[in-house]
């Protein structure tokens, strides 16, 4: 089972992905950390990443895409995978899918987290680190693990947040790309809900990001 995993930052995403790898045995493939080990293991499609992530400029598809569908060939995606992060905009989406049809590989489930942009940057914002333990879920914005007033609602800990998820410039930038259903990160998932219509070997599932974690599992797990 090869699956593509679409849903904005705040969706829920990385913990579905972590549920469906453990759930499925599927190896958890996401793009950034596919960077960093061709990088640390100074391959040349790596080296030549390197230059550009240097120079603070985007890699060019002709090095990501080469990097992804050789990582997707390796032994322990044979029995299918798990690719997060990427497509992130249209054209990548164009040309993952020619690579992947061009290398024999099925592409068969395409995940889409629907989520309103508003709850999504609320969902990031409002995370909430307990000093304790960092397994202890807290969020102002999600009512299943609001805080006990302004600790932890599991052990009375004091919570943190972590810079990033303040940085509400950074946030709003991926969304940006995320959002954008011209040439962005949806118009990606909508090109494959596209190809999905009229191709049976590959379904194209939409979940409801606004349910409590469980039942976005759930959902998940009934519709593959
Ligand atoms: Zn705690």
């Amino acid at each position: 089972m090869n699956v593509l995993f679409f849903g904005p930052n705040g969706s829920g995403k990385g913990t579905q992905g972590a549920i469906l790898k453990e759930k499925y045995k599927l190896p958890h493939i996401e793009s950034g950390a596919i960077f960093r080990v061709n990088i640390k293991g100074g391959t040349e499609l790596g080296m030549k990443a390197k230059e550009f992530i240097d120079k603070g400029e985007l890699v060019p598809d002709e090095i990501t895409i080469p990097m992804i569908l050789s990582r997707l060939q390796e032994d322990d995606c044979k029995n299918g995978w798990l690719l997060d992060g990427f497509p992130r905009n249209k054209n990548q989406a164009i040309k993952l899918d020619e690579a992947l049809k061009a290398a024999n590989m099925s592409l068969d489930i395409v995940v889409e987290i629907l989520l309103d942009r508003e709850i999504a940057k609320n969902r990031i914002m409002g995370r909430r680190l307990c000093v304790n333990d960092n397994n202890h879920p807290n969020n102002i914005f999600i009512d299943a693990i609001k805080p006990d007033g302004d600790k932890c609602r599991v052990c009375g800990g004091e919570l943190t947040s972590r810079a990033d998820d303040q940085d509400e410039d950074a946030i709003d930038k991926r969304h940006s790309i995320y959002y954008d259903t011209d040439t962005g990160t949806m118009a990606s998932a909508y090109y494959f809900r596209d190809l999905a219509e009229n191709d049976d070997s590959m379904k194209y599932i939409t979940l409801e990001g606004k349910a409590a974690l469980p039942d976005v599992t759930a959902e998940l797990v009934s519709k593959l």
